[in-house]
């Protein structure tokens, strides 16, 4: 059987499989790997890498008519879908972009969408959210100090003190615990706001403040994420945030609800109410982003604040991005293919398409 990847569009710095997985595969699995010429490009990794690790290169059109399993990362359209059995594997984020799916109905088909996988233990090899939340909260601090003109640690120095920069972090899942961790290491004091108060905890060992909006509405069976809440709560928390952010130097905000638009969390209220020169990185702009003026993959000024609207800052960190990634598709790849089990959980939790019908619950909700 053969494992087939073709080049991402240009947009895409990331690879979704390296040769050290390509070789993992050949070893292991006993499959054969085919890839497209120039597929490690991006990250200067050779074809004769590739090789090497026991991939054959071929041309576009061969692998996407002759793949059993198809990797990628990114959803696209040049798929032959009359020829033989398929199972596609990515990262298509088909709750929020469902028209993604239509393609693949009718067709000889299965689809694997890895944002879907649950957040248990057992699947934690392969969760792609988690690996690139990771990078992202990192990289949001990153990329927020070099657009905010001051520093982030205290300066004392002969010529006078320097205050530490106010952080505020909105969102404390994944991408908003390792910005924590980063700004704390920087120097700075990190405030942290998010609805669900099981946060509080992690929040408070990272050594930042978290702060609270009583009376949020917890659902036991949203799988440990957010839910969309009442219009009350959501007045009180705007007033708190309002009140934060008026301090802040940096502002990182990470909060999104599965499927849904982001919620708007700093409304042009509370961005006039900004400090001139404050930065604010939108991890959530890709669903609309936490910031009413955020535009996606654009940077605007308002008032002195400087707004970056990016869901994808993994994408400026490639190399660990794509190391991350490899791992987690190869981990999922052997447990695709060593189930025997049909209601397996994390297969079921992230199948999409199942033989050209929707099979994913929430997704056919979506069509209804
Ligand atoms: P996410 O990207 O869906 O959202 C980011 C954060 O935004 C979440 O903490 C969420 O509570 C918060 N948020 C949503 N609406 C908000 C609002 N109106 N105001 C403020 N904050 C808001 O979350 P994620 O990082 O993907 O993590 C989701 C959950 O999954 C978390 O509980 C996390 O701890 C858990 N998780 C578990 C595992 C595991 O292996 N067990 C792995 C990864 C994540």
């Amino acid at each position: 059987k053969y494992i087939g990847i073709v080049k991402e569009p240009n947009f895409e710095t990331r690879i979704c499989f390296l040769p050290k997985e390509v070789s993992l595969v050949t070893k292991q699995l006993e499959l054969e790997v085919i890839i497209e010429a120039g597929l490690g490009e991006a990250l200067g990794i050779s074809d004769k890498d590739y090789e090497t690790a026991g991939a054959r290169i071929h041309n576009r059109d061969f692998i996407l008519e002759n793949s059993d399993y198809v990797l990628s990362i990114n959803d696209f359209h040049d798929l032959n879908l009359d020829g033989k059995s398929k199972n596609i594997i990515g990262i298509f984020n088909m709750l929020f972009y469902p028209e993604r799916v239509e393609k693949y109905l009718e067709k000889n088909t299965s689809v694997f969408s890895l944002d879907l996988l649950p957040r248990t233990t057992l699947a934690q090899s392969m969760d792609v959210l988690s690996s690139m939340a990771s990078l992202a909260g990192y990289k949001a601090v990153l990329k927020a100090t070099s657009h905010y003109s001051g520093s982030l640690p205290m300066f004392t120095t002969a010529a006078g003190t320097l205050n530490p920069a106010k952080v505020l972090i909105l969102g404390a899942g994944v991408a908003g615990l390792q910005a924590i961790a980063t700004a704390k290491r920087l120097g700075a004091v990190v405030e942290v706001f998010d609805v669900r108060k099981s946060s509080a905890e992690e929040v408070s060992s990272l050594g930042a403040r978290f702060i609270e909006v009583e009376g949020y509405e917890e659902e036991k069976n949203a799988g440990g994420y957010a839910i969309e809440q009442s219009e009350e709560y959501l007045d009180k928390q705007k007033k708190l945030i309002q009140s934060r952010i008026s301090i802040a130097n940096i502002v990182i905000s990470t909060a999104n609800i599965p499927g849904k638009k982001a919620p708007i969390l700093i409304d042009k209220q509370a961005l006039d109410a900004m400090l001139p020169g404050s930065v604010i990185i939108d991890l959530a702009a890709e669903q609309g982003g936490n910031c009413e003026l955020t535009q996606n993959q654009k940077t605007i000024i308002y008032n002195n604040v400087t707004i970056i609207g990016d869901s994808n800052l993994t994408r400026e960190m490639s190399q660990s991005a794509s190391q991350l990634l490899s791992a987690n598709y190869y981990n999922f790849l052997k447990h695709l293919i060593n189930s025997a089990n049909e209601d397996d959980v994390i297969i079921k939790g992230c199948q999409v398409v199942s033989n050209g019908k929707i099979s994913h619950p929430q997704l056919i909700n979506k069509f209804e």
